[in-house]
């Protein structure tokens, strides 16, 4: 048996939603929200707006409206990398992120937030070091951590964090 279904399943059990509630997934190509049936996200599925896949195995780059999208609109919680391009350890743990996206997808939505471009976000999440990774989950950061990390242990944190 696949046990990322199973995981969606008893993550809405415990969010409290009734299990045949499709799930909100919001595409990583245009940001429009999409229902998407608990059961069949694990088949990936394409967006009902402009068709791309809602996942594409990568980690996904967000502004401010974007992220909004993300954090606030989807059901899936979000592991997001904010980073900056001058920073060696950011761009060391570059790949390690990617590849934690193939493994987390489709039970997390990962993505990176620039934050030489989007100061706002930074300020507004009070990232005082980079690389910091935090997930968001309905609207709220529910946990970060400052300093590089191996796609293991993104993973295995994601998890553990989101009981998933
Ligand atoms: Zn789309």
């Amino acid at each position: 048996m696949n046990p990322q279904p199973a995981t969606l399943y008893q993550s809405k059990l415990i969010f409290g939603a009734h299990h045949d509630c499709p799930l909100i997934v919001v595409c990583p190509h245009c940001h429009a929200a999409n229902r998407v049936p608990a059961e069949r996200l694990a088949g990936g599925g394409t967006c009902g707006k402009c068709k791309g896949a809602l996942f594409a195995g990568k980690p996904v780059e967000l502004d401010q409206a974007s992220f909004d999208a993300h954090a606030g609109r989807s059901d899936l919680p979000l592991v997001v990398d904010f980073w900056a391009p001058w920073c060696g350890p950011c761009r060391m743990m570059a790949p390690a992120f990617s590849q934690a996206a193939k493994s987390l997808e489709p039970n997390f939505r990962l993505a990176k937030v620039n934050t030489e471009i989007e100061q706002g976000l930074a300020a507004r999440f009070g990232i005082r070091s980079i690389p910091t990774i935090a997930i968001f989950r309905n609207g709220h950061e529910i946990a970060r951590q400052a300093g590089a990390m191996d796609a293991k242990s993104i993973v295995s944190w994601a998890r553990m964090q989101t009981n998933s």
